[in-house]
């Protein structure tokens, strides 16, 4: 009966069928965050603990905080989300406070999720040495970083929280997060290959008039290495808003050419060298 009751984050929620590619993620993902929710008893009798915290990685704009909002539009779990860069900007001693806050309202509403995005601006390694710097253990991310790992470490896996985070820097990310029982799986959103582009592709033109056998979305797809999902979305606005300049009443392959021309995909082989 209370299956797919509205949950805060339904409203802006992401449908699974609105991510293009990436099925092994999405699998994983609903085994992590899902499964233990809806077979707990199962894992409990197989003597299975459920994970803990999952850490998303990858490059920008490959749809991370999608991935998030379909889980917490499907899961049956309440959802609590920080941006790790509004924590970090707070006041001081107030970060703290509001990781401790995030936690406490969570563990009141379990079963429940505790998402972070951003996780490296609140925890990521201490600034690279330099002159007189680091050493104190008192910097505003160590603090924070120590109030996280209280929290984590703190829920029982019987109370349910589970957190996930998300980052496009994973080589910032303090060691201490990545100890057992903290974020004990990792996984990789890679950028999307030519398919993933082909069904972000008509993901993002199913409400546009495309001209009938004139657009080749394939072919378009097919030449758009280094676009990520977002660039892709630009891609089809883009192209839409010059059928609207043209007066056009359908959206023609000519007007993705047009836009092809000045948008310039943000990934490159020396940035998707570092995952
Ligand atoms: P960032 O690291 O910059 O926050 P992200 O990886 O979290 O990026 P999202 O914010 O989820 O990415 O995606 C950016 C935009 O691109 C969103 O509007 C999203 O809808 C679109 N997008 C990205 N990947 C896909 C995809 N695979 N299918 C459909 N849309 C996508």
């Amino acid at each position: 009966l209370t299956r797919g009751y509205a949950r805060p984050l339904d409203a802006a929620g992401t449908a699974w069928n609105d991510i293009g590619g990436l099925e092994p993620v999405k699998l994983a993902l609903r085994q992590a965050v899902e499964w233990p929710l809806v077979h707990r008893a199962t894992f409990a009798r197989l003597g299975l603990r459920p994970c803990r915290g999952v850490l998303l990685y990858g490059p920008p704009g490959c749809s991370k905080t999608s991935l998030v909002r379909a889980v917490a539009a499907t899961a049956n779990a309440a959802f609590f989300s920080i941006s790790g860069a509004a924590v970090y900007s707070a006041y001081v001693g107030e970060s703290e406070r509001i990781v401790r806050s995030l936690f406490q309202r969570a563990r009141a509403a379990s079963p429940s999720v505790v998402f972070i995005d951003e996780i490296d601006t609140i925890v990521g390694k201490r600034a690279l040495g330099g002159g007189g710097g680091g050493g104190g253990g008192d910097t505003v991310q160590e603090r924070i970083l120590s109030a996280l790992l209280n929290e984590m470490d703190g829920i029982e896996s019987a109370r349910d929280v589970l957190v996930l985070a998300a980052t496009n820097r994973p080589d910032m990310i303090d060691a201490a997060l990545m100890r057992p029982g903290r974020f004990d799986r990792v996984i990789y959103v890679p950028p999307p290959d030519a398919a993933a582009r082909l069904a972000i592709l008509e993901i993002r033109t199913r409400g546009m008039p495309l001209e009938q056998g004139g657009v080749d979305l394939a072919a378009i797809a097919a030449r758009c290495d280094m676009f990520t999902g977002a660039d892709l979305g630009a891609v089809c606005r883009e192209a839409a808003t010059a059928a609207l300049r043209a007066g056009d009443r359908a959206v023609r392959q000519a007007h993705f050419e047009a836009a092809l021309e000045h948008i310039v995909p943000t990934l490159s082989a020396e940035m998707l060298a570092q995952y």
